[in-house]
C-alpha cells in the first residue's frame, strides 16, 4: 500500500508486476513499543550511508511477519520532525540483519502474530 501511495514510478515498475505474479504477502512495519497511535515517536532511524541506508530499531504487532517479503518498514530520518521525519523504505525479507521473532505473551495482540504464521 505505501508503495500505490507513494512509490516512484520507477519502483512500482519494478516490485509491482513481480509482487502481483503469484501469491506473496508484503508487511506494513510501523508499530513500534513506544510508538503506536502516536507513530511520531518511533525510535527507528533511517541513515543515508552513500548509497545506501541504514535502518536501525524494533517493530512489534507486525501482521505476517516472518512470511512477508517485502516489507514496508517505516524509519525516521528526523527525529526531530517527528511524524514530518518519517520515510518508509521497501525493503527485501532476505536483507542482512533482519530478525523477525515471535514473541509469546498472554497479551492478545502478541496471540496474533503466532496465528499469522
Ligand atoms: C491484530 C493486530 C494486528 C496488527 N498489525 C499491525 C501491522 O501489521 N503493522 C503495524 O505496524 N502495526 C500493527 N498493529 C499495531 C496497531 O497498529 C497498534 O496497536 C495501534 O497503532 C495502536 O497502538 P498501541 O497498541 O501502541 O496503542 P496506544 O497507541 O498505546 O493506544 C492505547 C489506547 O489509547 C487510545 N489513544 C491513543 N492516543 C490517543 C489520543 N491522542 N486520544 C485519545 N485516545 C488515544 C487508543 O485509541 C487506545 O485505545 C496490529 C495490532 C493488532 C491488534
Amino acid at each position: 500500500m505505501p508503495l500505490l501511495i507513494a512509490g516512484t514510478p520507477e519502483l512500482k515498475k519494478e516490485l509491482l508486476p513481480k509482487h502481483c505474479a503469484g501469491p506473496n504477502l508484503s508487511a506494513f512495519c510501523l508499530t513500534e513499543a513506544e510508538a503506536g497511535s502516536d507513530a511520531g515517536a518511533m525510535r527507528t532511524t533511517a541513515k543515508r550511508v552513500g548509497n545506501e541506508y541504514i535502518i536501525s530499531g524494533t517493530k512489534q504487532f507486525i501482521t505476517n511477519e516472518g512470511v512477508a517479503n517485502p516489507y514496508s518498514v517505516f524509519a525516521s530520518e528526523q527525529p526531530e520532525l517527528r511524524n514530518k521525519g518519517i520515510s518508509c523504505f521497501i525493503v527485501p525479507a532476505q536483507t542482512p540483519g533482519i530478525l523477525a521473532a515471535l514473541i509469546k505473551s498472554n497479551d492478545w495482540s502478541s496471540r496474533m502474530n503466532y496465528y499469522d504464521r
